[in-house]
């Protein structure tokens, strides 16, 4: 199995492009974000572990997290970050191996792990093919704005948290640009990305 790994700014495209690979025969996508969302729901260890850190009064009465309240103690400063990080990044770095290994052995062709920080968290080596999604900073605030309704600063904000665009993309085996319009995306995907899952899949 080809193992992808797909990343790009917020903001820049990536859950489009993950879309339109999902579509691909034999192509199984996996998210980080839903797998972010999915270990703290209630029961998983990871909650325990956040509410022994940030406090019991992160979950709410029915044992659900209080994303709010999280957000506001974990991004408070930088300490309070990177024990944020320590809690979920090794627990969604070990539940997308093991959904990448279930695809394998299910017979996908290409696993793809559609993950903003893949860079930032040192995985773009785990990975046969990086794709990086890339656009514009200030065209993504825009489409932010736009059709997100986040606002221009705290885009910017987030923003700055990760690696700079430059920097993403000598990082990358392929680049996408997404600095036009959403028509032009998909026939890339199949243009640049497609012919390499199908030799993957005659090899
Ligand atoms: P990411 O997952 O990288 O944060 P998304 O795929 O959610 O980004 O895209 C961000 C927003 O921009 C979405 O609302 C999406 O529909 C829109 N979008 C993506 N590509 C384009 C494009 N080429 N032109 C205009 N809007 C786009």
């Amino acid at each position: 199995m080809l193992r992808i790994g797909l990343t790009g700014g917020i903001g820049s495209g990536k859950s489009t492009v993950a879309a339109a690979l999902a579509d691909l025969d034999g192509v199984t996508v996996i998210d980080a974000d839903e797998i972010a969302r999915h270990i703290v729901e209630p029961g998983q260890p990871a909650l325990e572990e956040l509410a022994r850190e940030f406090g019991s009064d992160i979950l709410l009465t029915d044992g659900r997290l209080d994303r709010k309240l999280l957000a506001e103690r974990a991004f408070s400063d930088e300490s309070a970050t990177r024990r944020l990080n320590a809690i979920m990044h090794p627990r969604i770095i070990s539940e997308a191996s093991r959904r990448l290994d279930h695809a394998e052995r299910n017979g996908a062709v290409a696993g793809v792990y559609d993950m903003p920080l893949l860079f930032e968290t040192g995985q773009a080596e785990k990975f046969d093919t990086v794709i990086v999604v890339d656009v514009d900073r200030e065209e993504r605030v825009r489409r932010l704005a736009e059709h997100r309704g986040i606002d221009p600063a705290d885009a910017r904000r987030r923003m700055a948290a990760q690696i700079d665009d430059e920097e993403r993309r000598n990082g990358a085996d392929i680049i996408i640009d997404n600095n036009g319009p959403l028509t032009a995306l998909e026939p890339q995907v199949r243009s640049i990305v497609a012919p390499i899952i199908d030799a993957e899949r005659r090899r």
